[in-house]
């Protein structure tokens, strides 16, 4: 059986961390980062994570700007507000809850952040200074499935690494991510074929697929560490629901070294990297050092 990757714990350690880097950075230097987050319209999704954030970033002592704005916000003044916070010097994180209303433009949106204070990393600066090794903001389900694999495995260097998708918020970042690692990195898609066989090859597993447990334990090498990033919610019995991943964890447990499990794997790190980033921008835009932990 496979050692189980704590992914709550984990980013609830690191929360406690950041909490004791926040009081020092407010001692030290009289800073204390502020992430401002914007929500559209009433998706009770977005509404729960949107809630969620504020939560985590008040607990690890950021200040938590909320805008919660009507479904029929023009895109205007939209692009308004970032423009406002991209000004503000007590907003060092500005993140905007998608899905938008269809009537505004996400791209336009997301492009007139302040690259310095996308902490959400998809602005096209970050996402080149990614690709090129640069200083940027790194999007965080990526980052925090880093941490995991570098907390379990130490240096990745010379590891095969399979990364299952290729979306913009996942599956490239995470090739990105895994290359700066030294990993030697292959990237499987919808049109890839012997898709078994290549995740059969890995030493480290990314499944970021957005197909309920379509990576079996046949297709993993033994001992190898799996990541699922992938957040389904299937029917059961009864009518009843309940979260998977995208890799069918139970056959896979059997057979990898270690697994995150859905959920408290990548999920909760997803936040925690968010406030990491939000940390990580106070201090850049301030030119001061993170403190030490
Ligand atoms: P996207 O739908 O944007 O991308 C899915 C990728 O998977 C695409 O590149 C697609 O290939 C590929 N793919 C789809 N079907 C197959 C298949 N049968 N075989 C191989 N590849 C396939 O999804 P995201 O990257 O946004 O999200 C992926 C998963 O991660 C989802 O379950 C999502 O809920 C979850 N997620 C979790 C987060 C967290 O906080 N833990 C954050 C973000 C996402 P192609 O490009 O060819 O279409």
């Amino acid at each position: 059986m496979a050692k189980i990757i704590d992914g709550k714990q984990f980013a609830a350690d690191l929360r406690e961390k950041m909490a004791k880097q926040v009081t020092s950075l407010a001692d030290q230097h009289q800073i204390t980062p502020g992430l401002a987050v914007v929500l559209v319209g009433e998706d009770p999704a977005s509404q729960v994570y949107v809630r969620n954030k504020g939560k985590q970033a008040t607990e690890c002592g950021i200040n938590s700007i909320e805008h919660k704005l009507d479904e029929s916000t023009s895109e205007a003044t939209l692009l308004q507000l970032i423009s406002d916070m991209n000004q503000d010097s007590a907003i060092n994180g500005i993140l905007v809850q998608l899905p938008l209303p269809k009537h505004i433009d996400a791209d336009k949106v997301l492009n007139a952040i302040d690259p310095t204070k996308d902490v959400d990393g998809f602005h096209p600066i970050n996402v080149g200074l990614l690709a090129t090794g640069g200083k940027g903001m790194i999007p965080c389900t990526p980052l925090g499935s880093l941490m995991l694999l570098q907390d379990h495995l130490g240096d990745l260097t010379g590891l095969n690494a399979v990364v299952v998708g290729r979306s913009n918020i996942v599956g490239k970042p995470m090739f990105n991510l895994l290359l700066q690692q030294s990993c030697t990195v292959t990237v499987a898609h919808s049109r890839s074929q012997n898709i078994e066989a290549i995740v059969r090859a890995a030493d480290v597993v990314v499944a970021a697929v957005g197909v309920p447990e379509l990576v079996k334990g046949s297709w993993i090498k033994p001992g190898a560490t799996v990541i699922d990033v992938g957040i389904n919610r299937i029917e059961v019995d009864g009518g009843k629901t309940k979260l998977v991943g995208d890799v069918d964890f139970a056959s896979a447990a059997d057979v990898a070294g270690a697994i995150t499990p859905v959920p408290g794997g990548v999920g909760p790190m997803t936040i925690a990297c968010l406030l990491y980033n939000t940390l990580v921008a106070a201090c850049r835009q301030h030119q001061v050092e993170l403190p030490p932990a």
